[in-house]
């Protein structure tokens, strides 16, 4: 492959890059797209940009080692083609960098290793020694073991979230169409791409987004993307959505040419916290707290602590330290946030002032169920 620009360091937009690579491309694009991928990180180790890859593809690369056509219906197949698959893939990559004195590292997670603040910070250690040893390192879902409750169910969202946690100034998904067109190129025939987002809010509303991938291994499509780049612009990190079978694509992205569709993140003041984001997007709430319209207008409108007297009911079994949906009445979820009570306190006290809770439990010292701290308001 020859690579049309000769690049300089100071070309480069930016110095750490995920990038996730779907399922379609690894079994059509076969050996050779690997190879060009391993190719083009290369260049970009040696101007100072890291890489980390989100690869999809073990249950597709299992299934074609069976030479099985049809979709795996229940978990235990998809499970069982992972782990079939999982090392075929690997070694893929492997061999694929190999030439170049690139070593790849594997990562498999699920939620969970999300949800615990331990294990998600010491991830976070691992991917940064990795980094810091010259490893590529190269992550999917742990699909083996992940059931539905602990799964992310798509790598669009996993490397959102490793982007996001990694620091990462940009998430680029390579998939098999070009972009985000503004209607369905397959209905419209002068659908048009989208280059740029400034404000991704806006043209989700405005666009009628429905290029899905074809293979049926893909649980991504455009769904997921944006779903993807949400967690992302509003973390600082920039999205590229592109397609991967372009040559020399991942070197185009990261020197800033105008390739597939770009979508902007949201300016460094209005950033999340890294806490924040935990908060938001990465902990998968383990209950709902609905509260009154009152309490509703003090967390939106006033940035209260979510207090007692205005909890309406709970629903789910939650303990102190994890991680909630705040909701109003109706099941709007306004915020997210950390309690302080369990589901069973919190039933006891709903509804109640400070002092008469006082009253039946002199202990009582937190009157806040949320803190405003460790809430988190979604639009
Ligand atoms: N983890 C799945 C696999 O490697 C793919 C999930 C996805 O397509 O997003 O086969």
């Amino acid at each position: 492959m020859v690579y049309s620009t000769l690049m300089n360091s100071e070309n480069l937009k930016y110095c750490r890059v995920v990038v996730k690579i779907g399922s379609h491309l690894i079994v059509s694009g076969s050996d050779e797209f690997i190879t060009s991928i391993a190719k083009q990180v290369k260049v970009l180790r040696e101007h100072k940009c890291e890489i980390i890859i989100v690869s999809s593809g073990a249950i597709a690369t299992g299934l074609k080692e069976y030479d099985v056509n049809s979709k795996p219906k229940t978990i235990i197949e998809k499970q069982c083609y992972a782990a079939v698959g999982q090392p075929l893939l690997m070694n893929k990559y492997i061999k694929a960098f190999q030439p170049y004195n690139i070593t790849v590292a594997q990562i498999l997670l699920t939620r969970e290793d999300f949800d615990d603040r331990k294990r998600y910070v010491n991830i976070k250690n691992t991917l940064n020694k990795l980094l810091h040893m010259n490893v590529v390192p190269i992550i999917n879902e742990n699909d083996t073991v992940a059931t539905e409750e602990i799964k992310l169910g798509d790598n669009d969202t996993l490397s959102a979230i490793v982007a996001t946690k990694l620091d990462a100034e940009l998430l680029v998904l390579l998939t098999d169409v070009d972009g985000i067109y503004d209607k369905d190129p397959a209905v419209y025939a002068n659908a048009k791409i989208i280059r740029e987002i400034q404000n991704l809010d806006e043209i989700e509303r405005e666009c009628r987004i429905s290029t899905k991938s074809k293979f049926f291994c893909g649980t991504g499509g455009m769904k997921t993307k944006l779903a993807a780049a949400k967690i992302c612009v509003h973390s600082g990190v920039d999205v590229v959505i592109a397609n991967g079978m372009k040559n020399n694509i991942l070197v185009d992205i990261v020197e800033g040419k105008t390739v597939g569709t770009k979508i902007y993140s949201v300016k460094k003041a209005n950033r999340v916290t890294s806490r924040d984001k935990w908060i938001a997007f990465v902990s998968k709430p383990k209950g709902r707290i609905f509260v009154d319209s009152g309490a509703a207008d003090a967390i939106i409108k006033k940035n209260k602590s979510l207090l007692p007297v205005g909890i309406r009911k709970t629903e789910g079994m939650f303990k102190k330290g994890d991680v909630v949906s705040v909701c109003t009445i109706d099941g709007k979820e306004i915020a997210r946030g950390i309690v302080n009570y369990s589901s069973e306190e919190i039933e006891v006290i709903k509804k109640k002032k400070t002092e008469e809770i006082k009253k039946i439990f002199p202990q009582f010292s937190t009157e806040e169920v949320i803190h405003v701290d460790n809430l988190v308001i979604l639009n």
